[in-house]
């Protein structure tokens, strides 16, 4: 049998990148696929049909995972589509980055919104069915710039650090339950959100790691797919570093 044999996964934003990756490997270990991004465009087309190639159930709903009723609405249509919903992975994210000198008020509002509220939103939604089915896993994405900060990066590295401590916190309200909480801190990893960065920054960034080379999305989702399925069924609580031991 496969690792993730009918599971129900729900993952956001991801009709790309390190979201996309994990929705491809969750799907191959045998995972039915509920996915969103913002809007449903060729991406998400192409991935839904990826994803049945592997012979499971994929179906994507365009949600603002930074919308909380918007969250409630999607989670109640995903229950009357597919009955539950076992696995929860809050991947949506976004940067807005700048020096605090010149960051403003949308920018730090925005990037606190989209990347640490959605998490509250979605897993709030999804809790009283795993509580109902007293089992799940939620794995948040969070970053080794919430670990260690970055300049340029306060509001995202405030976000990513805040979802560490929601990550902790639930652990502990809901492991009576059996439902597993943790987070991933990637660092640098090939993606359109790393695309972004200049050349220079981006040899920077090659140099403080010791495994010298970028992350792929494929490093992240195998990470995922270990917090997903039952090898990890003693962990909780914890955020792993995927980083090439950029962080250690
Ligand atoms: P990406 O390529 O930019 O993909 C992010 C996805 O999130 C996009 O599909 C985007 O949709 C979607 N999204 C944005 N806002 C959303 C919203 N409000 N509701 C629903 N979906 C939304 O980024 P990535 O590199 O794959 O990153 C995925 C996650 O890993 C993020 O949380 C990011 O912070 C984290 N992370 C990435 C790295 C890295 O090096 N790449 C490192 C550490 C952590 P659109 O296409 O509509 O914009």
């Amino acid at each position: 049998m496969k690792i993730l044999d009918k599971k129900i996964a729900l993952i956001t934003g991801a009709s790309r990148g390190i979201g996309k990756s994990i929705a491809l490997r969750f799907a191959e270990e045998g995972a039915n696929i509920v996915f969103t991004d913002l809007k449903y465009d060729e991406n998400a087309a192409n991935l839904e049909k990826e994803l049945r190639e592997y012979g499971v159930e994929a179906k994507f709903y365009a949600s603002d995972a930074s919308s909380f009723t918007g969250s409630e609405e999607l989670v109640k249509k995903v229950l009357n589509d597919f009955g539950t919903i076992d696995i929860l992975v809050n991947n949506a994210g976004i940067t807005r980055d700048n020096l605090l000198m010149r960051m403003t008020e949308k920018d730090w509002d925005m990037v606190i919104t989209v990347n640490l509220k959605s998490v509250f939103n979605l897993t709030k939604a999804v809790q009283r069915t795993m509580l109902k089915a007293r089992k799940g896993a939620i794995i948040n994405m969070s970053s080794v710039v919430g670990v260690s900060g970055n300049a340029g990066q306060a509001n995202y590295s405030a976000s990513k650090a805040g979802i560490i401590g929601f990550t902790k916190s639930i652990a502990k309200e809901l492991g009576s339950r059996n439902i597993r909480c943790n987070a991933i801190a990637p660092g640098f990893i090939e993606t359109e959100m790393t695309k972004k960065l200049p050349q220079e920054v981006r040899e920077e960034w090659a140099k403080k790691i010791p495994l010298r080379r970028g992350g792929t999305p494929y490093d992240i989702a195998n990470v995922a797919l270990f917090l997903a399925s039952d090898l990890s069924s003693y962990v909780t609580g914890q955020v792993i570093n995927v980083c090439g031991g950029m962080n250690t």
